[in-house]
Formats: C-alpha cells, sequence, structure tokens
C-alpha cells in the first residue's frame, strides 16, 4: 500500500550512481517525461533490516513535507527492490565539505540554522531523526540545506512519547542514550551539536577513539569540548554549551536555538553557494 504501482524503469532514466549506503546504492536519474533530476534508492528486499528501513524512511517522507527535508517523490517494487524517489540535491553532503576544509564562523551559523529549521519541524511533528550527522546533511548549488536519511526516525504518539531503544551513530549519540533511559526529541540536538564541532574541527570529538570508549567517556560524564575554544567566538561557544548540555531538560530545543544570537546572525544561504561549488571542482563534477 506504501508504494506505487508500475514500471519506474519506464518513467526514470539512470544517469548515474552517486552513493552507496549500508543496505544499498543510491543513484541520480532524469524523469524521462519532464527531466527533472531525482535521486533513486534502491533497497534489496532480501535484507530484512535494509527494507524495514526503508518502508519506515518512506513512510516518514511522505508525512513530513518541509524546506529543510528531503521531499518524497515517490516509491516502487521493482523484482525484489525496493526503490525509493526523492529530489536530487547537487551539492553532496555536508560531510563532503567538511573532510575537505573548515567553515567559516556565518557558514557554520547558517547551515546551524537550516537545520535547526528542519529539525523545529520535525519535533513538531512528534518525529526525532535519531541519526543527525553530517552524513546525512545534503546541500545544493543554491545554498538549500537539508536533513536526509530517515530510515531510523521514531514516530512518536501519546501512547508513547518516548523511545528506548539504543540506535543512532556513536560518535553523535546523546548521553541518555547510551545510559538507556527515555528519550525524546532533544537526542537530534546533542547531535547537531557534535555536527557544529564536526564543522569546526572537520571530525566529531574522539574520532581516534573505538565507539566502545566513546560510549565509556559519554555514559560516564563526559561532555565533548572544542580543542582550541579560544579561535573560536563566544557565541559559537555558547550555542555549542546549549547544544551539548547532559541534562535532557536544560538542553535547549531547535525552537529556542534558533533565536540563539549565534544562529540568528547567521548568513543567507546564498552565501554557502561559492563554498559548495569550491568543494564540488575539487572532488570531480559529479553531474552528467
Ligand atoms: P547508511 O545507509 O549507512 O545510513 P548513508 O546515509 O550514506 O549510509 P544513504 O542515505 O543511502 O546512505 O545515502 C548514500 C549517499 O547517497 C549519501 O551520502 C549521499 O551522498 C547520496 N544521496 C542520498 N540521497 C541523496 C539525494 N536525495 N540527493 C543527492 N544525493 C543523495
Amino acid at each position: 500500500m506504501l508504494v506505487s504501482k508500475g514500471d519506474p524503469e519506464a518513467v526514470y532514466t539512470e544517469v548515474e550512481t552517486i552513493g552507496k549506503g549500508a543496505f544499498g546504492l543510491v543513484c541520480m536519474a532524469v524523469e524521462t517525461a519532464t527531466r527533472e533530476e531525482v535521486a533513486i534508492k534502491k533497497i534489496s528486499l532480501l535484507q530484512e533490516s535494509g527494507s524495514e528501513l526503508c518502508l519506515n524512511e518512506i513512510q516518514v517522507m511522505r508525512g513530513n513535507k518541509h524546506a529543510n527535508l528531503v521531499s518524497y517523490v515517490d516509491s516502487y517494487l521493482l523484482d525484489e527492490q525496493l526503490w525509493l524517489v526523492m529530489e536530487y540535491l547537487d551539492g553532496g553532503s555536508l560531510h563532503d565539505v567538511i573532510r575537505e576544509t573548515c567553515l567559516a564562523e556565518g557558514e557554520i551559523a547558517a547551515v546551524s540554522r537550516e537545520c535547526l529549521q528542519g529539525l523545529d519541524f520535525l519535533h513538531s511533528k512528534q518525529v526525532i531523526h535519531r541519526d543527525v550527522k553530517s552524513h546525512n546533511i545534503l546541500l545544493s548549488l543554491d545554498g538549500s540545506v537539508k536533513l536526509a536519511d530517515f530510515g531510523l526516525a521514531a514516530e512518536l504518539s501519546a501512547e508513547q512519547n518516548k523511545r528506548r531503544s539504543a540506535v543512532g551513530t556513536t560518535y553523535w549519540m546523546a548521553p541518555e542514550i547510551f545510559t538507556r533511559k527515555l528519550y525524546g526529541p532533544k537526542v537530534d540536538i546533542w547531535s547537531f551539536g557534535i555536527v557544529a564541532i564536526e564543522m569546526v574541527e572537520g571530525a566529531p570529538p574522539y574520532w581516534n577513539e573505538t565507539s566502545r570508549t566513546v560510549q565509556e567517556l559519554i555514559s560516564s560524564g563526559g561532555r565533548p569540548k572544542l580543542q582550541k575554544p579560544r579561535q573560536q567566538s563566544a557565541w559559537l561557544r555558547d550555542f555549542l554549551h546549549c547544544c551539548l548540555e547532559r541534562d535532557e531538560d536544560r538542553r535547549w530545543s531547535a525552537q529556542e536555538l534558533l533565536q540563539h544570537p549565534f544562529v540568528t546572525s547567521a548568513k543567507p544561504t546564498s552565501d554557502l553557494t561559492p563554498l559548495i561549488m569550491a568543494i564540488q571542482q575539487f572532488m570531480g563534477n559529479r553531474r552528467y
């Protein structure tokens, strides 16, 4: 009931493979009739966990449309594959950018504002993303910044307004997940605080440690810090402090962080275009 009938190979012309996830490939294609570019995630149904994540992703994307979330276009079953068709973002991921260069504070603030707008929307709809990290933030050459990869997202309800399962990617996971407490949408804010450190330093805190060590450090009261805090403004340091507050109740919400002076002083997203173009050129032009 979730997927459309029909043959997607008749609707889309595949152009190239652009990514590889844990459970399948992502390719860039054009809708043959309109020439509109799309990204298609193809997951084998033979991999039970992969198809479960993909079905969850389809459900979450269909129900949540926002300018800062990658949009759902369609989905199909073809042979033993599930196809998720979504809007194509032509600027790569924030991870690609961070790997090549450190961002200026105005750029970090602009990316933060866009991601927090997406998170504020998801949280207002009672959805927790649960895998916020630079790999899952996609960019367009026009400067758009969008959250992607909703496979691990959880939809809360009146009956179940908290979760306990330990999911996510270790380096970005909030303390309340490691300590197996009930948790809510604020886990995404902690993860975004880690993304902000990635934007400053090029990698998340404790990147050279094993995931087991990171789990022990965070569970036992550790609080990730900048390596050279004095090189950053007081506003950026305070912003990180508000995101990486260990106490979930005192950690700021996405809505509150959107009013933080570090975020309200952000540049327009169009100012990100030269940076994204430079990284794309450096990485080799991926467009056909
Ligand atoms: P995992 O499946 O392990 O979480 P992942 O997040 O990298 O890994 P995908 O969401 O499957 O997996 O995406 C793989 C890559 O494909 C992304 O890193 C990105 O480079 C590219 N990609 C995914 N969706 C799009 C999109 N809508 N537009 C452009 N590129 C995309």
